[in-house]
């Protein structure tokens, strides 16, 4: 269906509204015929008849009154309208929130974040557009058209005929126009938001330009997307600035006519010279809701173009989610069990990234995944909390297959903590109550302190109140670090996936980390990408990893006795730290 169309959809939500809206719109494009009618009535009726001179003021108020009804019903019509069109706007922007949450890592994999910002921020925004200027617009000059054209033709039909002679002009003018207008819209969209990712990604890695001394050719690189957005902008324009002016004449072809063919009805005696004025002020009247419709068929054109972009996010497929899907018990035995689980990532490149891969943690246990990089740990770790859906073999958790889970009850049992600790722009109390919301001061004390991050944080002057800044910037690496254990603890989960830290700290840091992680894989099933030696020690079995398989496992000692990649692996100090 049209996109634009689909955003019509969302009103049939607010049905008040939308009559109120339609009662204000109509009342207020007919009240437009007062005047007119009232000017051609003085000219003839009351101008040349002496007696009827003093009736001059009355008819005057009567027309003022008109326009007064008018100012009035737009008011009304504006007031109705705003919360209207802001009620819409904000269910599609919610829409499109709750969707984005859920679309899969696959589909986040493949996009840009600047573009889907720039759909988020800008394409709903002028999605709305057609809305706000597009229902007044489009409904108020329909009806005045309707309303003026009825009064025209009662008044003189053959003066009528001839002022509408322009309009099928003007129609095939708006026709041919909009023809290919949906590509050079879009085209100009697409541009944007393909500088607006570069900015992006220009920001976000600032600290990279500028230790590579990059300032100059990523500005030439940004020049070249802003050139395209100018030249997809020109295009829009150059076709407006067509378009526009030979509409305009047309429409003025029309007065061209009605003074000839009205002044000669007026000369034959067949129309009184104040029906001719009259025609003229509705001349006005009638041509005016053309001049809106064209603007508004430039609205709807550009409206369309951030439309499709928009229902592109609200049609994609969302991420696996079985219906009725089976729950967690409150406590289970967090047995995984991992069968012949063949894994590809798809899109580009159709090789299975791990192939009929078999392993077991039984409740408890901590299973460290180890291998050389690309052999795809973090792939079965992704996979665990269901991340990306797997078509061949089998995941279990407690027993029950991973795939008709409900995806909340299996992600409310798994704790993640990534290698690169993530924190959101707020206050660290906020960060920490991400992960249980209704915790109490003290539940965070204690988190911090089972993380070995009490003390700097009783050193900060705003304590939990601190602000962390973007993605933590203000927090040292080992800080983070701990602050992001400290988050996992508070969530408390019987699983827990881990992503250990390659970046190396200060001794004494290391040393907190490692007992702040030994504190939180304490009773729970674990799931760790190692990279110290002492993890990978202390591991109940250790799985050997390359290009996708499981080439060895057992544990450090069994795993060296055999000499094989472990071995090798360890001897290259692969197993840092
Ligand atoms: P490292 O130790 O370097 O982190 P890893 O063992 O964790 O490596 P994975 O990240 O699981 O390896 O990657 C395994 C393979 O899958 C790699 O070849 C990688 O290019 C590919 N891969 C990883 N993530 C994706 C993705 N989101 N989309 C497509 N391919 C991916």
């Amino acid at each position: 269906m049209n996109s634009v169309f689909r955003v019509f959809s969302y009103l049939k939500r607010y049905p008040l509204l939308a009559s109120a809206q339609l009662f204000c719109a109509s009342l207020m494009a007919l009240s437009v015929i007062v005047f007119p009618s009232v000017t051609g009535f003085v000219i003839d009726e009351i101008l040349p008849v002496a007696s009827r001179h003093d009736e001059l003021l009355k008819w005057v108020l009567l027309g003022l009154g008109g326009f007064f009804l008018k100012d009035f019903l737009n008011w009304g019509r504006i007031m109705v309208n705003n919360h209207f069109e802001q009620n819409v706007i904000f269910d599609v922007r919610s829409d499109l929130y709750r969707k984005i949450q859920n679309l899969p890592l696959r589909w986040f994999d493949s996009r840009r974040t600047g573009d889907i910002m720039t759909r988020v921020a800008e394409d709903v925004t002028s999605m709305e557009r057609v809305l706000i200027d597009g229902i007044e617009l489009g409904l108020v000059s329909f009806i005045q058209l309707l309303a003026v054209g009825a009064v025209m033709y009662y008044t003189n039909w053959e003066v009528a005929l001839w002022a509408t002679l322009p309009i099928p002009l003007l129609i095939l003018g708006a026709w041919i126009y909009s023809k290919d207008a949906r590509h050079r819209h879009r085209a100009q969209r697409d541009a944007t938001s393909d500088l607006n990712s570069l900015l992006h990604d220009n920001i976000a890695g600032i600290r990279q330009i500028k230790s590579y001394a990059a300032e100059k050719d990523e500005h030439a690189h940004f020049n070249l997307l802003s050139e395209r957005v100018r030249a997809a902008s020109l295009r829009v324009m150059k076709w407006w600035a067509v378009y526009n002016p030979s509409m305009s004449f047309c429409q003025m072809l029309g007065y061209a006519l009605v003074l000839y063919v009205g002044g000669q009805a007026v000369i034959n005696e067949e129309m009184e010279i104040g029906k001719l004025a009259m025609f003229f002020l509705f001349l006005s009247l009638f041509y005016d809701p053309i001049t809106n419709l064209r603007q508004l068929n430039q609205l709807y054109l550009s409206s369309r173009a951030a439309a499709d972009r928009v229902f592109e996010i609200l049609d994609s497929k969302e991420e696996y989610n079985p219906a009725n899907g089976k729950r967690l018990p409150e406590a289970f035995p967090a047995r995984i069990e991992i069968r012949d689980l063949t894994f590809t990532y798809g899109e580009d490149d159709d090789r299975p990234t791990l192939h009929e891969v078999n392993l077991t943690a039984e409740p408890g246990q901590t299973v460290a995944l180890v291998g050389p990089t690309g052999a795809g740990k973090s792939t079965i770790v992704n996979l665990l909390p269901r991340f990306y859906s797997y078509d061949e073999g089998s995941i279990k958790v407690g027993g029950l297959e991973l795939k008709d889970l409900d995806k909340s009850s299996l992600r409310e049992n798994i704790g993640y903590v990534t290698q690169e600790a993530f924190l959101f722009n707020g206050t660290i109390r906020q960060n920490l109550l991400l992960a249980k919301r209704q915790a109490s001061d003290e539940d965070l004390w204690t988190a911090l302190n089972h993380a070995c991050a009490e003390d700097f944080i009783r050193d900060l002057p705003k304590g939990l109140d601190t602000n962390v800044g973007e993605r933590g910037v203000k927090l040292s690496g080992g800080e983070k670090q701990r602050l992001s254990i400290a988050r996992a603890l508070l969530k408390d989960p019987p699983i827990l996936l881990l992503d250990e830290a390659t970046a190396s700290v200060d001794n004494e840091t290391e040393h907190l980390i490692q007992q702040a992680l030994d504190t939180l894989m304490e009773n729970r099933t674990v799931f760790v990408i190692a990279h110290r030696l002492s993890t990978i020690k202390n591991a109940n079995r250790i799985h050997v990893l390359d290009q996708g398989r499981v080439v060895e496992e057992g544990t450090h000692d069994e795993l060296l006795a055999k000499n094989g990649l472990y071995t090798e692996l360890s001897r290259k100090a692969l197993l840092a730290h």
